[in-house]
């Protein structure tokens, strides 16, 4: 039975859900502090932030109107350019965007806070429901959304804006995809990502069908007939596991999966004294980090490169140290140790610098493991659709976000591999700005053959 309902719900979640154990770890700035770290900016003409913003929020603008009492103005000129700038306040990786882009850093001190000052305006903007945007002068067509997540509500929102009608059908039960199921808790909890969901839906006008998977239970051709254009943004899969002897032991999970259970439900570690976490993303890192917040008191990243070859953020593994992470670098697991059923250790062998077996084995104790290697690739989905190619699990679009088939865009990180929140949100805006285009039967865009 599918649940349509002509706004986000807000869906309670439980209290005792282990997620709200872990504390802030940027604590929000007061009016005082913003006011100080907002007039140190020289709101730069050519301003290098900007350009390190996939959204391209003007940043200068936004500080400067903190820095004269205009709040409401701040966060105005946020969320004209990135709808859902409240979140990316809090994950984006700041300091390889804008903050990393901050002239301040050539003059070795101390580069603007702009993540902190926005979400100082963005909090302000939720907390007194200030209203920024209406919904556009109704065009007739409409816009199906596949996916709930944050490319699928920028599109939303974009589209409402220029005035067409728009369903959102998602899979889970909970709009906002890996930003109210995978984002670090110290840096935003489940229920402000719902939040924000229901905030931007307050546009009015979307109509959202939850617990239903399209291509399945909703074939793609009855979404063609119903809209006049789509826009794909399921993102990625389950987590890729690891075939190894001993895979089939209790106590090894996926760390997309593990992380979504513990922002959701409260989980009990309590029994758990080592944990290990397999790979050196962005991640694993999360998970060694959350693992040691949840208690747990000897957490492993276990990795086949060195420190510098992995794919995680420096700062954000600086800061995992601080926490207590352990490593064992250039270093690939073999099998899964277990005793009456439930992992015990991981069995690893010790590589060289070129990723060769040394000769060395070693265990690593574990009673919890991690497995936060990637996440599935789009593979059957895609073959529902005739002209929509797929390279290497991403559906491939152009610099629009048009697929190869006539009005189906994609966004997200099904196009996009799987990068940041920012990226979606741009790119969920971009798609529905040029379906548009498309719309309108304008000159150029993707699918329109009769201009
Ligand atoms: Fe302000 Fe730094 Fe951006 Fe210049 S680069 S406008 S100083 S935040």
């Amino acid at each position: 039975m599918l649940r349509a309902l002509s706004q986000a719900p807000m869906t309670k979640l439980p209290e005792d859900r282990s997620e709200v154990g872990f504390t802030d770890y940027k604590p929000a700035y007061s009016q005082v502090q913003a006011a100080a770290e907002a007039n140190r900016c020289f709101y730069c003409v050519d301003a290098p932030c900007i350009s390190k913003c996939p959204t391209a929020i003007n940043i200068p603008e936004f500080i400067r109107k903190i820095s004269t009492g205009n709040v409401e103005g701040a966060a105005r000129t946020i969320f004209s350019s990135n709808i859902l700038g409240m979140s990316c306040a809090r994950v984006c990786p700041v300091e390889v965007l804008c903050v990393g882009a901050c002239v301040y850093n050539d003059l070795e001190a101390p580069p603007i806070e702009i993540g902190k000052l926005q979400r100082y305006a963005t909090d302000a903007a939720f907390a007194a429901e200030w209203e920024f945007f209406q919904a556009g002068p109704d065009t007739g067509k409409s816009v199906g959304l596949i996916g709930g997540g944050p490319a699928a509500l920028a599109a939303a929102h974009e589209l409402r804006r220029l005035g067409h009608a728009v369903t959102i059908y998602d899979a889970g039960g909970l709009l906002g995809g890996l930003n109210t199921t995978g984002v670090a808790p110290y840096k935003m909890r489940a229920d402000q990502a719902l939040l924000e969901a229901e905030w931007v839906l307050k546009i009015g006008g979307v109509e959202v069908v939850q617990d239903v998977q399209v291509g399945r239970e909703l074939g793609f051709d009855e979404l063609q007939r119903k809209h006049q254009a789509l826009v794909i943004a399921v993102g990625l899969g389950e987590d890729r596991m690891l075939p190894l002897p001993g895979a089939e032991l209790a106590g090894i999970h996926g760390a997309v999966a593990f992380i979504r259970e513990f922002k959701l439900n409260p989980v009990d570690l309590r029994a758990v004294r080592h944990a290990v976490v397999l790979g050196g993303g962005n991640t694993a890192i999360d998970a060694v980090r959350e693992l040691l917040g949840l208690g747990v008191p000897a957490v492993t990243m276990v990795y086949r490169g060195s420190e510098a070859q992995m794919s995680g953020y420096a700062h954000e593994w600086a800061a995992a140290k601080v926490d207590g992470a352990r490593a064992a670098w250039q270093s690939q697991p073999l099998a899964f140790v277990g005793e009456d059923g439930h992992v015990t250790a991981v069995h690893c062998a010790r590589l060289d610098a070129d990723r060769r077996p040394t000769g060395e084995s070693f265990e690593v104790a574990a009673e919890l493991v991690l497995v936060a290697i990637g996440q599935a690739r789009l593979g059957e989905f895609a073959a529902a659709l005739p002209g929509l190619e797929v390279a290497q699990g991403q559906i491939v679009v152009d610099a629009d976000g048009a697929t190869g088939c006539p009005g189906v865009y994609a966004a997200g990180d099904c196009a996009n591999g799987g990068k940041e929140v920012v990226n979606a949100a741009a790119e969920g805006k971009r798609a529905a700005q040029a379906i548009d285009r498309y719309l309108a039967g304008a000159p150029g865009a993707r699918g329109v053959t009769n201009v």
